[in-house]
């Protein structure tokens, strides 16, 4: 091993530098810096090269990382991002998002009492480092093979699959009811996480690839899902979940009382230069607001980083367990209280009050019980414990639920789980149509950016071997 590695010893971790929390408040910029390169082979030169390499194994994309740290603090930065982008379509977006704490960086085992190799950061910076230095180009086919994909929803599970199809020669259309592509990385995800143009520069390398968009094409109601069937050799579903989960409680209706998505759909379109008529009126401007988000996940996370960026009066964030037991990264949390959001942990909405628009909270206080089912601690109301809190703006961020997709592509053989969620062989990615794969949040509900890039992947492998077995059968009756 080089003498340049196992470098834990003598030096702490040190992530990139993050932007003071009052001047991050005032806009919506990224709030970290960019790795300087000699700190980027400083810290990849942390890692002790494990033989067996935890950090790889809970990476969802089973990432090469020990090489490309050895590479990074080796200063072969163009190797480094060869081996990245092996595995990865999107690194420069996972480095970015990622909730590393519970993925790679949260399984590295460095020696007990060291901090773990910032595994996320050295991934982003190789990737920019890359872009900026002209290594990555697109990846065009070396011979077009003649057969079409339709792919249903331009997320990361679609692009991935995108791409890893078009280089296989395939002609790859991607159809996405929005006007951009990029799914939530464009709409639900704000800019102080991922700012566009990482995403829309990933777009037009899929475009100089061959991919082709449609982008404002809504299948089910544009177009069916029988249409694209006659039209494509196989098609993708990769449509996400959006049926936002609701809350109940005396006062639910009141004006002022929104849905997550819609808030930061609004904010990252307004942040994309348009004008949004919801901001005008003012139903979807935290502005000068005193901002109640419920719940206790990433879309929560963002929806009060994104009041404060307003000039919210003030945000707080209910959840009813509490901090170890909520599911947004801990991480997130940590920024968004250095920005100055109150969490008021084990704590409930049980009514919202005022007249015409809401006005207040009144939430009552929980505990945590006994494991349920999933091994979580179930939250149970304390007797007599209500508080009220002033709310002229409450954001409900419960999670998402599929839409009913039998029904919206007229399609009832194509076969549901229990949630909603899109069945498919867990080999082959195919639903209980023939020819039909589905890959991403369709398929697993809610989840992350990285697995769905994962499925993405697997989909595409799986779709080209079919195609191929097809293609023969074909061949083999002609
Ligand atoms: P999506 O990204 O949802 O893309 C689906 C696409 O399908 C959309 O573009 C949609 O317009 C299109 N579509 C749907 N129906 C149709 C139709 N009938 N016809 C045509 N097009 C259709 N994950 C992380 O890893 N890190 C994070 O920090 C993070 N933050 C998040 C913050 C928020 C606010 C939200 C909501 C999610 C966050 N996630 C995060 C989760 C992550 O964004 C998703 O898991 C991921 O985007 C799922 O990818 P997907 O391709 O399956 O679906
Ligand atoms: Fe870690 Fe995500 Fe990168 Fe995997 S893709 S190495 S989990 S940041
Ligand atoms: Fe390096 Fe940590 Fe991965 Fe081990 S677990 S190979 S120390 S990054």
């Amino acid at each position: 091993m080089p003498e340049r590695m196992l470098q834990f010893v003598r030096l702490p971790q040190q992530t990139p530098d993050k932007r003071d929390p009052a001047l991050r408040r005032t806009d919506f910029r990224e709030i970290y810096d960019h790795f300087q390169p000699e700190r980027a082979s400083a810290q990849a030169s942390r890692c002790s090269q494990c033989g067996v390499p935890f950090c790889q194994v809970h990476c969802p994309l089973h990432n090469n990382i020990p090489d490309w740290l050895k590479l990074t603090a080796e200063g072969r930065l163009e190797e480094a991002y060869e081996i990245a982008s092996a595995t990865n379509n999107f690194p420069e977006i996972c480095g970015r998002i990622c909730p590393q704490d519970r993925l790679c960086e949260g399984n590295c085992v460095i020696e007990r009492g060291y901090d773990s190799v910032t595994i996320g950061a050295v991934e982003r910076f190789i990737t920019d480092t890359a872009f900026a230095r002209g290594w990555v180009r697109p990846l065009r086919p070396r011979l077009e093979n003649g057969l079409s994909v339709g792919v249903i929803g331009a997320g990361p599970a679609g692009l991935a699959a995108a791409e890893q199809l078009r280089r296989l020669g395939y002609a790859v259309h991607v159809y996405d009811r929005y006007d951009r592509v990029g799914g939530l990385l464009i709409y639900g995800i704000p800019d102080f996480k991922l700012e566009k143009h990482i995403v829309l520069r990933r777009r037009l390398l899929l475009e100089e690839a061959g991919v082709c968009f449609h982008c404002g094409v809504e299948i089910g109601a544009d177009e069916s899902l029988a249409e694209l069937r006659a039209r494509h050799d196989a098609v993708l579903i990769a449509t996400g979940v959006y049926r936002a989960r609701e809350i109940g409680g005396p006062g639910v209706g009141l004006r002022g009382i929104v849905q997550a998505l819609d808030y930061l759909t609004a904010s990252n379109r307004r942040g994309l230069g348009e004008t949004v008529a919801a901001f005008a009126s003012g139903e979807l401007d935290a502005a000068g607001r005193d901002v109640v988000v419920i719940g206790g996940g990433d879309t929560a996370m963002d929806c009060v980083r994104t009041a404060i960026r307003q000039g919210a009066a003030s945000v707080r964030c209910l959840y009813r367990r509490d901090r170890a037991n909520m599911p947004g990264s801990l991480r997130e949390v940590k920024n968004a209280e250095e920005e100055g959001v109150e969490f008021v942990w084990l704590s409930a909405p049980e009514a919202f009050l005022g007249d015409d628009r809401v006005a207040a909270v009144r939430a009552m206080r929980m505990r945590l019980g006994l494991p349920d089912a999933s091994g979580r601690q179930a939250a149970e109301p304390i007797e007599r414990s209500h508080f009220t809190m002033p709310a002229d703006l409450v954001i409900k961020a419960l999670g998402f639920d599929p839409e009913d997709l039998p029904t919206a592509f007229t399609e009832p053989d194509l076969k549901v789980s229990r949630w909603g969620t899109l069945k498919i062989d867990r080999r082959s990615f195919m639903t209980s149509l023939p020819g039909v794969f589905a890959a991403g949040d369709i398929v697993r509900g809610a989840s992350l950016v990285v697995w769905a890039i994962r499925d993405g992947r697997d989909a595409a492998a799986q779709m080209h071997a079919w195609m191929r077995q097809n293609a023969a059968v074909a061949i083999a009756a002609e």
